[in-house]
């Protein structure tokens, strides 16, 4: 028989969501607004700090869709994006007619690099097309240089949107991740370091930003008795069952950042004396990760190791693991989108992987992961 599979990053319930479930049930609140809405964007604001105001979504990528448009991207606009990302980071930039223009990464953190921004920004310029925003995203937990990113964008008055569907717990400068930009986003898929089983959040220091992004996300209807309409709406808010899923979280992300913090650990332990392997660690003390996921960057010709083949090794394992992203720029949807940058990104690409960071990676999934990872030392591939 074989094993059950270890998941890369699979949903890690705490038992209280079905109490914020049944209570939805008891008072009849099934619909995309009530009292575990409101409940968990409160459990959002205070955790973020005061001054902080939460629009809950159905997922990070319509709270993405929301920020550009509140942001007023139009038709037409550029948009710069960080490269090394998941494609919900820049898709929603398409949905509003605009253009995404792709940035490198740098080193340090993998986010964004700020020289390549500001290369790209006084292209544009120079062309008479200053961009309309700036998307820069929170790797696997690890906070992005946001003071030099958000630096090189007020020296140009373009706004930051921060892409923190990884990060909510991650500091950076021991400010939270989720606060560090005009506008933010978090992200509560099934795979992140909390779930709402599906959900997102527009996070801003506004009351008013909270205000409108609510209104545009549910409908967009004016004030009057019948259905009235001055501006497009959208279908976007979350779910109040959703929303009880996510207290139930809540109650439990101190605890979870902790033990994704605890497999990172793991993993050093596990390749500390392998000299072709490099377990992907934050740059300083300014960053603090939440370890999300756990990633490695593998280089070794002469041993003919590689990234993926250790994937291949630990898949006929029954041990999911997965490269790291691969760059939108790379991407056939993007062929023809612009790039500022060289080869960071794309030697991350080739050359990592991300480990299995679940919370509830048990004891006996890691001897499991560590007996495979000794076997793939010696193979012969
Ligand atoms: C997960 C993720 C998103 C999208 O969030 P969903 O809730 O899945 O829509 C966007 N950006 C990044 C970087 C992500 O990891």
């Amino acid at each position: 028989m074989n094993p059950p599979m270890i998941w890369l990053s699979s949903p890690h319930l705490s038992g209280e969501e079905q109490k914020y479930i049944a209570d939805a049930f008891q008072r009849g609140q099934l619909f995309a607004w009530g009292d575990n809405v409101n409940a968990f964007e409160q459990d959002l604001e205070s955790y973020l700090g005061s001054g902080f105001h939460v629009a809950a979504m159905n997922s990070g990528t319509s709270a993405i869709h929301l920020c550009l448009l509140l942001l007023n991207v139009q038709p037409g606009d550029i948009v710069l994006c960080q490269s090394f990302t998941f494609a919900a980071s820049a898709n929603p930039v398409v949905y509003l007619g605009a253009t995404p223009v792709f940035i490198d990464s740098e080193p340090d953190t993998w986010g964004m690099s700020p020289e390549y921004l500001e290369q790209a920004i006084q292209y544009y310029n120079g062309q008479n097309k200053k961009p309309k925003a700036i998307i820069a995203a929170h790797l696997y937990g690890t906070p992005y240089k946001s003071d030099e990113i958000n630096t090189v964008a007020a020296k140009y008055g373009i706004p930051v949107l921060e892409d923190s569907a990884e990060a909510l717990g991650s500091f950076y400068k021991g400010r939270k991740c989720g606060t560090l930009a005009d506008i933010s986003v978090l992200s509560f898929n099934g795979n992140k370091i909390i779930t709402a089983s599906s959900g997102g959040a527009v996070v801003s220091a506004s009351p008013e930003v909270k205000k409108r992004a609510v209104f545009l996300a549910s409908q967009a209807k004016d004030p009057a008795p019948h259905y009235q309409h001055s501006e497009i709406g959208y279908n976007y808010r979350i779910s109040n069952i959703c929303a009880g899923i996510g207290r139930g979280q809540m109650e439990v992300l101190e605890n979870r950042i902790a033990l994704r913090r605890e497999n990172h650990a793991f993993y050093k332990s596990l390749f500390k004396d392998i000299s072709f392997v490099t377990v992907y660690e934050t740059p300083g003390e300014d960053f603090y990760s939440n370890y999300w996921l756990t990633t490695i960057t593998v280089n070794d010709a002469a041993e003919k190791k590689s990234a993926f083949g250790l994937m291949e090794w630990l898949a006929s394992n029954f041990i999911e693991s997965r490269p790291l992203w691969k760059p939108l720029h790379m991407q056939p949807v993007f062929k023809k989108n612009a790039y500022f940058g060289t080869d960071v990104a794309e030697t991350l690409f080739n050359t990592g992987l991300c480990l299995p960071s679940g919370s509830n990676l048990s004891t006996n999934e890691k001897e499991r992961i560590t007996q495979a990872v000794h076997q793939w030392l010696v193979l012969k591939q």
